[in-house]
């Protein structure tokens, strides 16, 4: 079912990346075309995403995977519901209580 979003999404652009069984994998994922599609810097994705940019979990987070965004919105700079159940759902401070005595790089400051 995600497949076919992402497949209607390109097609709907008219933007196929490629035949992968024209041209193998690897040069398809190196054009700039496929990179221009999944890059989204940091700074970007604040500067248009207004509810990561004010979520107390970005600087965890970073707004989350871009295909992930993509195929449950429908928007490429949009949140990462994944990632938004993970933080915003208790999931993140269970993981770091859970990991104990080990060192926790990324306290929860929130
Ligand atoms: S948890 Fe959700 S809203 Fe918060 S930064 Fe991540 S993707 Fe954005």
């Amino acid at each position: 079912m995600q497949n076919a979003k992402l497949i209607i999404y390109y097609e709907a652009r008219n933007d196929i990346l490629g035949n992968v069984k024209e041209y193998g994998l690897q040069p398809l994922l190196q054009m700039g075309k496929y990179l221009a599609e999944v890059c989204a810097t940091v700074g970007e994705l604040a500067e248009v995403n207004e509810e990561c940019r004010n979520c107390p979990y970005f600087k965890y987070c970073a707004s989350g995977c871009r295909a992930v965004a993509l195929t449950l919105t429908g928007d490429k700079m949009g949140v990462d519901l994944s990632k938004c159940l993970f933080f915003k759902k208790g999931y993140y401070e269970k993981v770091v209580r859970t990991m104990g005595d080990f060192r926790n790089n990324t306290p929860i400051n929130v």
